[in-house]
């Protein structure tokens, strides 16, 4: 298997006058067979580095490395890549079989190897009993996993995947998230997948890069970019966040970082940036509504040292099926949103007085 290494690539579209930089100086390290995701908004550049790996199109600086070799000149087909679009593109007058088979062929397999690595990997996606159909005959999905048969069938040593699920209803997306994800680490392919579906790359990716405006804003596994954002775009671009801005006061005994802001002083666990920026510096304290936790009335205080306990008042409380979102107002103009388990507090009313709790561990520091 191979690795893939991006080394300073960019790619500048000129466009109606004005260029546009898709790509700007993007430096990556994919590991062999990682499941690696480009994750970011539309017009954030994901695809056209998605296509510069595989050699779609050219970058205008930079070198694409695939195991030692640098195959920034190549071709397409000379790369040992493997795309799967979200169009499906499988060819409409072969049969499903043929269709698989056509990687082994153009490399030269014999009628029953070819035929061999087909079926095998029609049984990996569970359409062994449909290859004599035409792609018209089958369902979306039914489409997506022979696409994926395909590119697998190609034995290339680098799968790339440009939102292959986004054409497929809702239930199925959800279930096609686990089984494609089982069958890339079954095989041990690299595969670079790109979505703007923040979910779709949380639950799937061994590491995500979040982009924005052509360049990587943060690299890591699915926990690290959504409890430790890197800036606000990338907490906000991940899910919903609390935010309140602040100034760094110094430490507490405990060695937690005092931050003062309009709802009290907070309590966080350092960083290096913000130890390294030290006292007096601006920081925007960041919390995910999952981790602000609405205390039980007369029950148990958290303990002191290590958690944030904030008096707030209940503005409105909407039942979610499962769990029950509450927003809460501190102060005189800040607003906090909480995700509980539905069953754990029953329905607060509003104008509620009520204690929220959110631990140092769960309080992310960004820099202003
Ligand atoms: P989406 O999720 O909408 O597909 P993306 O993140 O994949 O978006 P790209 O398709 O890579 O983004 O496009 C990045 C930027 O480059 C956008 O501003 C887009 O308009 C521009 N762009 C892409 N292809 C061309 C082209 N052939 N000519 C001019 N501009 C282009």
């Amino acid at each position: 298997m191979t690795d893939i290494r991006l080394d300073n690539i960019t790619k500048v579209y000129a466009s109606a006058g004005s260029l546009v930089r898709a790509v700007d100086e993007v430096s990556l390290s994919i590991a062999s067979g990682e499941f690696f995701f480009l994750l970011g908004p539309s017009g954030c550049g994901k695809t056209t580095l998605l296509r510069i790996i595989a050699g779609l199109i050219e970058p205008d600086t930079g070198r694409v490395l695939l195991g030692q070799h640098d195959v920034t000149e190549l071709s397409v087909e000379k790369r040992k890549t493997a795309m799967v679009f979200q169009s499906y593109a499988l060819w409409p007058h072969m049969t499903v079989r043929q269709n698989v088979e056509f990687g082994p062929k153009m490399q030269g397999r014999d009628r029953i190897r070819r035929r061999e690595i087909a079926q095998a990997n029609l049984v990996r996606v569970q359409m062994e009993d449909y290859g004599s159909r035409k792609p018209n005959q089958l369902s979306g999905g039914q489409q997506q996993r022979v696409a994926l048969a395909r590119a697998l069938a190609a034995e290339g040593e680098c799968l790339l995947l440009d939102e292959p699920l986004s054409n497929l209803d809702a239930r199925l997306r959800l279930h096609m998230r686990g089984e494609l994800r089982r069958l890339v680490k079954e095989t041990g392919v690299t595969a670079v997948y790109v979505t703007h579906d923040q979910k779709e790359a949380l639950s799937m990716a061994d590491r995500v890069a979040v982009m924005n405006e052509g360049r990587i804003v943060q690299v890591g596994p699915p926990e690290e970019i959504y409890n430790r954002p890197a800036n606000r775009f990338v907490a906000d671009f991940l899910g919903e966040a609390n935010f309140v801005s602040g100034k760094v006061v110094g430490l507490s005994d405990s060695g937690l970082v005092k931050v003062e802001t309009p709802v009290g002083t907070l309590l966080a666990d350092p960083t290096a940036a913000v130890v390294q920026a030290g006292r007096g510096s601006a920081v925007t304290c960041c919390m995910r509504p999952e981790r602000v936790q609405v205390l039980a009335a007369g029950g148990p205080t958290p303990d002191r040292e290590k958690s944030n306990v904030l008096a707030a008042k209940v503005d409105s409380s909407t039942y979610l099926g499962e769990m029950r979102q509450y927003v809460l107002k501190l102060g005189s103009s800040t607003h906090w949103k909480a995700l509980m388990l539905a069953g754990h507090l029953g329905s607060l009313p509003s104008g509620q007085d009520v204690r929220l709790a959110v631990h140092s561990a769960d309080v992310s520091l960004l820099m202003e």
